[in-house]
């Protein structure tokens, strides 16, 4: 007999020859999750075991973390031949328990000698005599008495649900704008589920933006980190161009201007990153630079697609899915962001790219600018 997780992941990416190719990716991402906690890793018969754990609270908190697993047991596995002793177990498992209950079997083992409703009963009879505090409930049990017969029988209440999604890289890579708001980390982690790799690009204007600054986006990189794994931060140096578009362009552009160097500036770190895709968190209307021609206007100047996972959400549905992936705390925290800075009083909110190139041309070093920061930034490895 012995204590272990299983996992189980989800179901419908499991088709056709990728089957195996995303079992082994999500097998190597949950080792790499225990990486500290234990080496006994298992794949077998379309579920992942995890065995020989000191600290099983850790290993579940690790493994619920990791995209593409659906849900964690903690069972008991033991030999499936001596039914009677698979019996005792199941009791020994609801001791103290009262209230309705129901057992749920399994047969994988198809050849094995009792079927899934002479299981049930025969569990659910050894039971009830035992623990006089337990009725049978099939309608709306309290609790769920499970019975898997494999290759061996495994037994288990608790049931905990994992993020869903896919491994990280079964999907490619993409680089994400992280600023230190709420909606950066959100789309971040949306598109990370997806079973995306991510690198980052943080602007920053120092002295505008001070250390306290940097260290919320570092601390918010390490909080995705935890999820998709490594990730790659690139900090750049974002100053000189801020005060170039501050001298030169007509105030009602400079944000949408700026926001346009930050996408081609991103977009050459992507591509040296070998990433398929922009993210940004931008939400329709949330401010003068996400109304539906603003964002026409920074799509414009880069060729990879921008991803923009909460476009239609509000922002109280972003905030409760920030508390919900633990970034939001961090988020809250109230340093200035480089976007703040030099922000003009009245915004274009419905610009004509025209426009905006003819505001452009008052700066008349843009490649400069732009591989000037691309070359300063600086590459933090989480
Ligand atoms: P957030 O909460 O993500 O900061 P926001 O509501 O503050 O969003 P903006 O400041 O207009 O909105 O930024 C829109 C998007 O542009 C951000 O979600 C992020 O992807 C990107 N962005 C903004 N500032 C920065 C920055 N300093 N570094 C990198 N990306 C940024
Ligand atoms: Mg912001």
């Amino acid at each position: 007999m012995q204590e272990l997780l299983m996992v189980r992941y989800g179901e419908i990416y499991l088709k056709g020859l990728n089957r195996p190719y995303f079992q082994n990716l999500l097998l190597a991402r949950i080792k790499s999750a225990l990486n500290n906690l234990t080496s006994k890793v298992t794949l077998h018969d379309s579920r992942i075991y995890i065995r020989d754990m000191k600290d099983s609270a850790a290993c579940l908190h690790a493994v619920q973390r990791v995209f593409g697993v659906h849900s964690i047991c903690p069972a008991i596995e033991m030999d499936k031949e001596d039914f009677a002793a698979v019996c005792e177990q199941a009791f020994q498992l609801m001791s103290g328990l009262s209230g309705g209950f129901k057992v749920f079997a399994r047969r994988a083992d198809k050849r094995y000698e009792l079927d899934s409703p002479q299981i049930c009963a025969a569990i659910g009879e050894y039971v009830l005599k035992r623990n006089k505090d337990l009725h049978v409930d099939v309608k709306n049990p309290e609790h769920k008495l499970n019975i898997e017969i494999r290759d061996k029988a495994y037994l288990y209440i608790n049931v905990f649900a994992g993020p869903g999604g896919m491994p990280i890289g079964s999907n490619g890579k993409a680089t994400l704008l992280l600023s230190g708001g709420i909606d950066s980390p959100v789309a971040g982690y949306m598109i990370a589920k997806r079973g995306v790799a991510l690198s980052a690009v943080h602007f920053y204007s120092f002295p505008y933006t001070g250390e306290r600054a940097k260290q919320k986006v570092l601390k918010l990189a390490q909080l995705l980190a935890a999820y998709c794994g490594e990730l790659r931060l690139f900090l750049v140096p974002f100053t000189e161009i801020q005060m170039s578009i501050h001298e030169k362009c007509p105030a009602d552009y400079t944000t949408l201007i700026m926001r346009r160097f930050m996408m081609k500036i991103a977009e050459i770190i992507a591509k040296d990153e070998k990433s398929q895709a922009l993210i940004t968190g931008e939400s329709i209307g949330q401010v003068a630079s996400q109304t539906m021609r603003s964002l026409a206007c920074t799509d414009a100047v880069v060729t990879l697609p921008v991803f923009r996972p909460v476009i239609g959400f509000d922002k109280i549905d972003i905030i409760s899915y920030a508390k919900n992936i633990g970034t939001f705390a961090t988020s809250s925290l109230p340093y200035e962001d480089c976007c703040t800075v030099f922000t003009p009083k009245h915004p274009q909110t419905q610009p004509k790219i025209e426009a905006v190139e003819e505001a452009e041309l008052f700066i008349d070093n843009i490649e400069d600018l732009i591989n000037q920061a691309v070359q300063n930034s600086e590459l933090i490895q989480l």
